[in-house]
C-alpha cells in the first residue's frame, strides 16, 4: 500500500496577451452596483490554481481550481495538506470527510471547499494512476457511447458578430448552444429589447431543432425576470441560467415554476447545498463544477441524489474532471464545452496549463480508456505566458 508523501500548491498568474471583453459583455453579480465602478472587474479572472499530490510510490494526482486561487493555496498548505499526507489515496471518503469536519467553522463553502475539492480530484486522479484505470471507470464506467457538448461562448456582442460566431459553432458539428445576456436591470425596456433581439438572432441561425440556452450569471433580480421571461419563452430556451444571485433559493424557486427550466449550481456547495436546491424545486438542471463543489467525492453523491429527485446533472465548465462524472452518470446527459481560444475571460486558462483535455468533434466527445487516472498532465508549453508562485 502507497501513501500520501506530499501535496503541492501552484498558483499560475497569467502574464500573457489577454481578449479585451466588449461592452455589455455579461451580466453578472456586480451589475446591482453599477453606478459605483466597474462591474466586470469581479467576472474576469486571469489565474488558476493546480495541487499535486504524490504517491511515496512517485506517481503524482493533479487537481485544480479556478476561484480564488491564491486563498486557495493558503489553505491547502496551511491546513488540508497536513490533513492527508501519510494516509492512503483509497480511504478518500475517510480523507474527504477529515477535510470538511477538521475546518467546518470555516470551510463549508467557499474558498475552504475549494481546496477541498482540488485536494480531492488530485486524490482520485492518483487512484485511477495506481490502478491503471481512467477515473470514470472507478466511479460507474461508461453509460454512453460519447458525451454530447454544448457550444458555451456566445457572449453579448453586435448582433452581427454573435451572428457569426453561431454559424461557425453549428458549422463545427454542435447541435446545442449557450449564449450570454448583456442587459440587465440597469438598462431597462431598451435593455431587454436589446437582450430578445440577440436571442431572435442566434435562433434565426441555429434554427428550433437545436437546444439553445441563455445565461444571466446573476446578473437580474427577480422583478426583472417577472417582466423579462414572458417575452424570452418563444425562444424555446432549453433552460435560463443562475437569472438571480446564487444565495436568493426562494427567488430560483418562483422562477422555476413557470414553464421556462431554471438553471443553477454552480455557486453551491456539497451535498448538503444540492438537497437544499433540490428540496425547494429551485433549479431543473444541476450546474455543479466538481472543483467547486466538493471534488469527484462529493460531486459524484450529487449524482445520484439528483437522479432521485429525476433532475438532470449537466456540470459547470467544460474541464476533465467534469467529463468523468458526465460519462458514468446516467443522469448526466450532456456537458458544457468552452471552445479553445484566446485567454479572455479567464475560463480558457486551463487549456494554457493541461494537455490532454479531450477535444469536441461534431457536438461530441469521448475519453480514452488508456488513459490512467483523469488523462491530463501539466504541461510546459505555455511556460513563458505565466508567473508561478510556488
Ligand atoms: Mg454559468
Amino acid at each position: 500500500m502507497t501513501k500520501i508523501k506530499s501535496v503541492r500548491a501552484r498558483v499560475w498568474n497569467w502574464t500573457g496577451p489577454t481578449v479585451p471583453p466588449q461592452a455589455n459583455f455579461c451580466t453578472n453579480a456586480g451589475d446591482a452596483l453599477w453606478d459605483r465602478g466597474d462591474s466586470m472587474h469581479s467576472f474576469r479572472f486571469h489565474q488558476w490554481l493546480t495541487c499535486e499530490v504524490e504517491a511515496e510510490s512517485g506517481e503524482i494526482g493533479i487537481g485544480n481550481a479556478a476561484l480564488a486561487p491564491v486563498l486557495v493555496k493558503a489553505a491547502i498548505d496551511n491546513y488540508y495538506a497536513p490533513l492527508v499526507v501519510g494516509e492512503d489515496p483509497f480511504d478518500y471518503a475517510f480523507l474527504w470527510e477529515r477535510m470538511y469536519r477538521k475546518t467546518m467553522a470555516w470551510g463549508r463553502k467557499g474558498v475552504g471547499m475549494t481546496a477541498i475539492s482540488a485536494v480531492d480530484i488530485a486524490i482520485w486522479d492518483l487512484m485511477g494512476q495506481l490502478v491503471g484505470k481512467p477515473v470514470f471507470k472507478l466511479l460507474g464506467g461508461r453509460t454512453k457511447e460519447k458525451i454530447p457538448v454544448y457550444y458555451s461562448k456566445l457572449y453579448s456582442d453586435t448582433v452581427d458578430n454573435m451572428q457569426a460566431e453561431a454559424s461557425s459553432a453549428l458549422g463545427e458539428g454542435y447541435k446545442a448552444f449557450k449564449m450570454r445576456f448583456g442587459f440587465g436591470p440597469k438598462d431597462g425596456m431598451a435593455g431587454m429589447r436589446e437582450n430578445l433581439r440577440r436571442v431572435e438572432a442566434v435562433r434565426e441561425v441555429v434554427g428550433y431543432d437545436t437546444d439553445l440556452m441563455v445565461e444571466a450569471y446573476m446578473g437580474w433580480n427577480l422583478d426583472y425576470c417577472r417582466r423579462m421571461l414572458p417575452k424570452l419563452e418563444k425562444y424555446e430556451p432549453r433552460w435560463l441560467e443562475e437569472p438571480v444571485i446564487a444565495d436568493d433559493i426562494h427567488g430560483y424557486a418562483a422562477l422555476n415554476a413557470g414553464p421556462i427550466p431554471i438553471s443553477g449550481g454552480e455557486h453551491e456547495y456539497t451535498l448538503f447545498g444540492f438537497r437544499q436546491l433540490l428540496d425547494a424545486r429551485a433549479v431543473s438542471v444541476v450546474q455543479y463544477d466538481t472543483n467547486r463543489v466538493g471534488g469527484i467525492t462529493a460531486a459524484h453523491k450529487i449524482n445520484a441524489l439528483a437522479e432521485a429527485y429525476q433532475i438532470p446533472v449537466i456540470p459547470h465548465a467544460g474541464q476533465v474532471h467534469n467529463y468523468h462524472l458526465t460519462m458514468s452518470s446516467p443522469n448526466c446527459p450532456m456537458s458544457e464545452h468552452f471552445p479553445v481560444f484566446d485567454v479572455e475571460i479567464g475560463n480558457e486558462l486551463f487549456y494554457y496549463i493541461f494537455e490532454g483535455d479531450p477535444e469536441a468533434r461534431d457536438g461530441f466527445l469521448d475519453l480514452d480508456e488508456a488513459a490512467p487516472g483523469l488523462g491530463i498532465r501539466i504541461t510546459d508549453k505555455h511556460a513563458d505566458n505565466f508567473e508561478i508562485q510556488e
